[in-house]
């Protein structure tokens, strides 16, 4: 589904949050209005989310390709959530050009499930 919303949204950089279930798996994608716009503004809307506690992170993605968190990025992953995903183009899961980071901006697993 990410994979999905990142090429729809090519050759901007698509952001939502990500919510989990009762079990703690990330099953959807909170979208954040004003998210799917121009350039590199997209993550910082979701500044704008209500506080929820099942809201646990954030996805967005890179139309350069690179999946590595910038500057902002990590500025913004250690003011919210836990988990951070970042896809890159082509925003293919085969391909496995995407990782996810915790608020630190380390690397952490993150199995998909489907
Ligand atoms: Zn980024």
């Amino acid at each position: 589904m990410v994979m999905a919303a990142s090429r729809d949204t090519y050759p901007n950089e698509f952001a939502a949050a990500l919510r989990v279930n009762r079990r703690g798996i990330i099953t959807e994608l909170i979208m954040v209005p004003g998210t799917i716009s121009g350039g590199r503004k997209a993550l910082m809307h979701l500044y704008n989310l209500p506080i929820d506690f099942s809201i646990v992170g954030s996805v967005h993605s890179h139309p350069s390709g690179n999946y590595h968190p910038s500057e902002a990025d990590l500025k913004f992953f250690s003011s919210f959530g836990r988990v951070h995903i970042i896809v890159g183009y082509p925003y293919d899961l085969k391909m496995g050009t995407w990782a996810a980071y915790d608020r630190g901006g380390n690397p952490v697993e993150l199995p998909v499930l489907e």
